[in-house]
């Protein structure tokens, strides 16, 4: 197949055009016989990648915002999101940020996108690209991050940015302003320890790719425990025989009175889960994540029930389409951790709702952060979250492979993030990279590397 052949729709788009589809290199690794970094159950061929878009304006101020995904699904997120951005062209900074619950609602109440959604999907992960490149906008803006000025809101202000339609029966605008008053008191206290980089505590998923040898796994546990990384996530949910192996040597090496949790990406039926669980009970991982279809919210309440006895949690969140599944999963009793993605969900916005709604259901948050770029988005969240919502640390996913392509990459310092402070979202690319992998323009897709993962197979 010849360069580009993929992607032909997006014939013209230019690294300097507003809306320039990327595709990062990764986890080609399976083809040319390396590791696979991003591999699990469910995606053997990984292929971090993401859609960007830069939001031009008549100053010199520029929004950026990516919506993760992997591989060819990336051409079709750059699509939705270019429609999408269409409703933000010709609009000023102050009339969207006025009232962002309004703006969000009106994002997504074009009718005829409306109907290939609503408000899930291909569509909103290109509405989160768009949602979050109008925060780093208006972050830059202010000169603040986006934890920062999230931070600064009162109540009313960071209710003012939900959209409470679909979730009035799980809060209501007024119950959330009193569950945030009841946080400002000691929001002081919270932001200081954000200053002394001790607000979020991470652990780690980069020993634990399904990819990864036995030798490779343990080493990178090695090394991570020398470096301050002790709580670690170990992919399942490949063979059951290799699995139980794998965590048995991991729990090993990490010990028992540290933290290890399990992530099976959906692989499993509602009572294989059960069944593969016990598997795994003498091991005592934390929580099983993703042990089923993302959208079962009553198999969820089964495994958890299931599994509650042994003291194993449930988690899911990565692949919750919106806040109406957040919701029921909340109401169904059916997670013990709420996982919510900045890009999955649609933007900062619907994140915040989430994080309403898990503290009302008092249901800790671990934001997801298994993709290029998402950790740099995450650790804002776990901010505001700890800051303004739950009072409560988030355990955060550290994941920092391939950050060399950011401008601001995510720090980790002795088991915690180290709190961004560049003004607005923290994902932008560098111009060399943009020039390198932006699909199929960049340089890197004429390479050997390049074109092995476009002919590699449709795994
Ligand atoms: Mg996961």
């Amino acid at each position: 197949m010849a360069p580009g052949a993929l992607n032909s729709g997006d014939k013209g788009i230019t690294p300097d055009s507003p809306f320039s589809g990327s595709r990062l290199p990764v986890s080609d690794i399976k083809i040319v016989g390396f590791e696979s970094y991003g591999s699990d159950a469910m995606n053997p061929a990984g292929d971090y990648s993401a859609a960007h878009i830069r939001l031009l304006t008549n100053t010199d101020l520029t929004g950026h915002g990516i919506s993760f995904t992997i591989g060819r699904g990336n051409d079709l997120c750059t699509a939705a999101a270019r429609q999408i951005a269409e409703r933000l062209v010709g609009k000023t900074l102050g009339e969207l940020t006025e009232s962002m619950g309004k703006t969000w609602r009106y994002l997504v109440s074009d009718s005829q996108l409306r109907w290939v959604g609503p408000e899930k999907g291909v569509m909103h992960l290109g509405l989160s690209a768009c949602v979050n490149a109008l925060w780093d906008l208006w972050g830059r803006y202010l000169n603040k991050p986006i934890w920062q000025l999230v931070s600064e809101m009162t109540p009313e202000e960071f209710v003012a940015c939900i959209d409470f339609r679909y979730i009035l029966d799980a809060i209501t605008p007024e119950e959330a302003v009193a569950l945030l008053k009841t946080q400002e008191s000691t929001k002081g206290a919270r932001i200081q320890e954000a200053r002394k980089n001790r607000a979020v505590p991470a652990y780690t998923t980069q020993a634990g790719w399904l990819g990864f040898s036995d030798e490779r796994m343990v080493e990178l546990i090695k090394s991570n425990l020398a470096a301050g990384m002790d709580k670690f996530k170990l992919k399942v949910g490949g063979n059951l025989e290799d699995d139980k192996r794998r965590v048995k040597i991991a729990r090993e090496t990490i010990g028992y009175d540290r933290m290890l949790m399990l992530d099976a990406n959906q692989v499993w039926s509602v009572p294989e889960a059960i069944e593969y669980m016990n598997a795994f009970l003498e091991f005592k991982p934390l929580f099983i994540e993703e042990p089923t279809s993302p959208d079962d919210i009553l198999g969820h309440a089964a495994i958890r029930k299931a599994l509650k006895p042994h003291g194993i949690g449930v988690a899911t969140g990565e692949h919750c389409q919106n806040r109406v599944i957040f919701k029921q999963l909340l109401q169904a009793e059916a997670i013990d951790y709420c996982q919510v993605d900045a890009c999955r969900l649609g933007g900062v916005n619907e994140v915040m709702a989430v994080l309403l709604m898990a503290k009302k259901f008092n249901v800790p948050i671990v934001p997801h952060s298994g993709g290029i770029g998402l950790n740099e988005y995450t650790q804002h969240l776990a901010l505001l979250n700890y800051i303004c919502v739950s009072g409560e640390k988030s355990l955060l996913e550290h994941i920092n492979s391939f950050s060399e392509v950011l401008q601001h990459p995510v720090k980790t310092e002795s088991g915690y993030f180290v709190t961004p402070w560049e003004a607005g979202y923290s994902v932008e690319y560098k111009p060399e990279a943009i020039a390198a992998y932006s699909f199929p323009t960049g340089s890197f897709w004429n390479s050997e590397q390049g074109m092995a993962i476009q002919n590699g197979p449709k795994a």
